[in-house]
């Protein structure tokens, strides 16, 4: 195996910030107490916890929201529809969401459907990979009671206009709208106040893995789903890790102060690939849309499993399907959705970028896959 890595599947998770690890090691040693305990060591630590939260909502303009702290968007993504559509079921039993979502976000509504009764409605997707307003419009019942878009999709990049679905459901006040925004947050720019629930997860912005959050409207009331010492306003019991709490909001003020800078750099990168894609017509076939930080494209001449293998050898990391579900059926639902073929689904080969590369590795990248294309049968 090549001696450099070259590491290009920033959308599965990303390598930490020095400075974001150390942040937490500090908190970590200094302020260990548990932030329940009422001694003095307990009550700094609380008082981290406490300013630590207070900054990710301030970051995200949402400062009359409530945050709760999770191990990441998976649980966020849970807590979030598990306990809105349990805790307001007297209200209605229909939801609605997208065929595109997130693992986390399907099987949790696969579990409303199954075990409690609830009626899902799953939004198509168009040929820009995104839900169709009229669709959504369409969908609404009078027992809908919850909406969950995804900001932006983990495979292909699309991303949802949420001003525009926020503007329609403010006509269904009894409606709440989630969105998982994992694959947004710090990347591109979101109108988080228009959201009634969001969730991500700190390891996809050089954070930590397991730090993440649930962000609601104060208002909103959610069926705890981790039942025990009331921690985190009694949504998500269990003592808090102060420092994980810490390390996010730093992650979070590190990406969302270069947000523009790192957009930019990453937007070179792209279109130098999309280019050399866009070359070769013959050989691939362009999955993604107009967001740079994922390049997603199937391989036509060539198993994308192979590729990706061949790659990886040479120190070039990049992923076929998705990371999350990899060891499933290895088809893309997503590239299904988009009505493509099954050959096609089967071998995606998605390229996600950070701010950690660089324009040599786009280079290295396209000088392999040419050297693949010579050299497979
Ligand atoms: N939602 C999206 C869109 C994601 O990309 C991911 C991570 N692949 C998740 C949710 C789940 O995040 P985690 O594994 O950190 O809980």
């Amino acid at each position: 195996m090549a001696n450099k890595i070259i590491y290009l599947d920033n959308a599965a998770t990303t390598l930490v910030n020095p400075e974001v690890l150390d942040s937490y090691n500090k908190t970590k040693t200094q302020y260990f107490a548990n932030p329940s305990s009422i001694h003095i060591s307990g009550q700094e630590s609380s008082r981290l916890l406490s300013k630590a939260r207070e900054q990710i909502l301030s970051l995200l303009n949402v400062n009359d929201d409530e945050l709760i702290f999770t191990s990441g968007a998976t649980e966020a993504n849970n807590l979030a529809i598990k306990g809105y559509a349990l805790r307001y079921q007297n209200r209605g039993k229909h939801l609605i969401t997208t065929v595109i979502e997130h693992p986390s976000v399907l099987e949790a509504f696969k579990q409303l459907e199954d075990n409690f009764g609830f009626e899902v409605t799953y939004l198509p997707i168009n040929k820009n990979g995104a839900i169709d307003i009229n669709d959504l419009k369409n969908a609404i019942r009078k027992d809908t009671i919850l909406v969950s878009i995804m900001a932006v999709n983990n495979e292909i990049g699309s991303i949802n206009n949420i001003n525009e679905i926020s503007n329609l459901l403010n006509d269904y006040p009894l409606i709440a709208f989630h969105s998982d925004v994992t694959q947004g947050i710090g990347k591109i720019n979101l109108p988080y106040e228009k959201m009634d629930m969001f969730s991500f997860s700190g390891h996809k912005i050089h954070g930590l893995n397991s730090s993440g959050a649930l962000i609601k409207r104060k208002k909103i009331e959610l069926l705890p789903l981790i039942s025990g010492g009331g921690q985190e306003n009694n949504f998500r019991s269990g003592t808090n890790d102060v420092a994980l709490a810490v390390s996010l909001a730093k992650a979070m003020r590190l990406s969302i102060s270069s947000l523009d800078h790192n957009f930019a750099k990453i937007k070179q990168f792209s279109e130098v690939l999309l280019t050399y894609l866009k070359e070769n017509p013959s050989l691939y076939e362009i999955n993604s849309f107009d967001n740079p930080y994922i390049v997603n494209f199937s391989s036509l001449t060539k198993k994308a499993s192979v590729v990706v293998e061949s790659l990886s050898t040479r120190g070039i990391m990049v992923s076929s399907v998705s990371a999350c579900h990899a060891k499933k059926e290895p088809i893309s639902y997503v590239i299904k959705a988009l009505g493509k073929s099954d050959e096609l689904a089967h071998n995606t080969i998605r390229v996600s970028f950070s701010s950690d590369n660089n324009i040599e590795d786009v280079n290295a990248l396209i000088f392999n896959l040419k050297n693949i294309n010579k050299e497979l049968v």
